[in-house]
């Protein structure tokens, strides 16, 4: 049997790339400073990086599952030229609930992360969750991470909205938050 790995699950917009809203154009994909130092600091310390992000302009009817491929084919692409590669890429599609009921893999909700554990053969106990929004946090903490980062490179952080998370940590930018993860192991 395979051992387990240890993960960094990172939110997409705001996280790895510029956040311009829906992003739809493979052209406006534009990585953000210190991302490609801050993955190699994070796969030389034995962690799988997995992006999961919620894209509901697909569910939107806004773009299609092929051209949100298109973005993550660029994604990839401007990563693989700073050296790293991504463990995978998990992509909730599905938009907010009308009724109250959000699909589980739409983040606050867990799924994605869950999903990616299973077929990833991840150990969650011994993972991170890092991203820009409150929903990033608590997917992570729903899902059962170990630990939970926000970082102050997407949305203006509301902290207002704390108290509804357990206790987590705030960095400046992923480079920060890799640091911190480094400097708390096992
Ligand atoms: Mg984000």
């Amino acid at each position: 049997m395979t051992k387990s790995r240890r993960a960094v699950f990172l939110d997409r917009d705001g996280t790895l790339n510029v956040d311009r809203g829906y992003l739809i154009d493979p052209m406006d994909m534009q990585l953000l400073p210190s991302v490609g130092e801050a993955v190699q600091l994070l796969q030389a310390a034995g962690f799988v990086c997995v992006v999961v992000t919620n894209q509901s302009a697909v569910g939107r009817g806004m773009m299609t599952e092929a051209h949100l491929g298109r973005v993550h084919e660029e994604m990839n692409r401007q990563l693989a030229a700073i050296g790293v590669t991504l463990g995978g890429i998990y992509a909730c599609t599905t938009p907010p609930s009308t009724t109250g009921n959000e699909h589980p893999d739409r983040k606050p909700g867990p799924g994605l992360l869950l999903r990616a554990t299973a077929e990833l053969q991840l150990d969650l106990a011994e993972s991170w969750m890092v991203g820009d929004k409150l929903s990033d946090v608590l997917a992570g903490q729903n899902a059962g991470c170990r630990g939970c980062i926000l970082v102050r490179t997407g949305d203006p952080i509301d902290e207002t909205q704390f108290a509804r998370a357990r206790p987590f940590h705030v960095s400046d930018d992923l480079l920060a938050a890799a640091q911190h993860i480094l400097a708390h192991p096992i």
